[in-house]
């Protein structure tokens, strides 16, 4: 008895923390989506669990999904970007995570290397989640970011110090860069070199006008692309049902369902952790980018 009230108890805290904030729906449309990605994220925010009113079923519990346990649903990766400006309690909280879960980090970060070794000692792979110029902000990208007109010189620097900085990435994706990666010469030049490193793609599709794709047939490089931000708007009950609805879409597609989400603070993982507990209930897999592209990559 118990050890069965030591079970329920964290969990009626868990969904006290996410009883819905109420905030309106809104689309994923790319410029809200950057616009989100570049809200500064230094800031560590902790927050006290508060005892939740008993036996009442949260919108997550009681949601009645359009797939099933028996359908044939795609595998899930689950890439977590902005890594590299905090460090502490809520970086190893992220660290523990089960290792298939894919730290996006971003360089010239005061916590850069605290974060990717945090994540290689924990078994996560590792992305370089490179700084690229967006079309309508007023928010630098990052302290060196691919500009969408970078001559090549300064392209193969800049990427070239990435590398050096995180020299355990598997693949890249982007950090905003609406402008660059709707630029197709810039792309091409970006793939090119990933390429030459032996590291692939993936298109945190920030535009509906990316030329990744084209980019990448054209390279002959393997890239993938960002399906669902998990945290867009934010990470309430509402929410979270919704992305959970979404999965739905991809009943039956061959290709992994790429998520995104973000470390800013300790909602966002918990609302990940949470996200992952009811998808793992309902029979999907959440595989690794080696495990998911383990045709296509070397
Ligand atoms: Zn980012």
């Amino acid at each position: 008895m118990a050890s069965l009230r030591k079970l329920i108890f964290p969990l009626i805290i868990l969904f006290a923390l996410f009883a819905c904030t109420g905030k309106p729906e809104a689309e994923d449309r790319p410029e809200q989506t950057e616009s989100y990605q570049e809200t500064p994220a230094t800031e560590i925010e902790e927050e006290q669990p508060q005892e939740a009113p008993k036996g009442k079923p949260t919108t997550l519990q009681s949601y009645e999904y359009n797939w099933s346990k028996g359908d044939d649903m795609p595998d899930v990766v689950i890439i977590i970007d902005d890594f590299g400006n905090s460090a502490g309690q809520l970086l190893d909280d992220f660290g523990d995570l089960p290792s298939e879960f894919v730290f996006a980090v971003l360089p010239d970060l005061a916590h850069t290397k605290t974060a990717a070794n945090v994540a290689t000692r924990k078994g996560h792979e590792v992305i370089i989640h490179i700084p690229m110029e967006a079309e309508n902000s007023k928010i630098s990208p990052g302290k060196k970011y691919i500009s969408k007109n970078m001559d090549e010189a300064e392209l193969k620097a800049a990427l070239d110090d990435f590398f050096q900085q995180l020299p355990m990435a598997i693949a890249a994706n982007n950090h905003m860069g609406s402008a660059t990666t709707a630029n197709l010469e810039t792309m091409n030049k970006v793939l090119g070199h990933l390429k030459k490193e032996g590291l692939f793609f993936i298109d945190s599709a920030t535009t509906s006008h990316s030329a990744v794709y084209t980019a990448a047939k054209q390279q002959d490089i393997f890239i993938a692309k960002r399906d669902i931000f998990l945290d867009v708007p934010d990470v309430s009950d509402k929410s979270l049902t919704k992305k959970i609805q979404d999965l739905g879409k991809f009943k039956g597609r061959k290709e992994p369902i790429i998520i995104i989400t973000h470390c800013h603070d300790r909602a966002k993982l918990e609302g990940l952790q949470k996200f992952v507990t009811q998808i793992k209930a309902m029979g999907i897999n959440v595989v690794s980018l080696r495990d998911a592209f383990s045709k296509s990559i070397s």
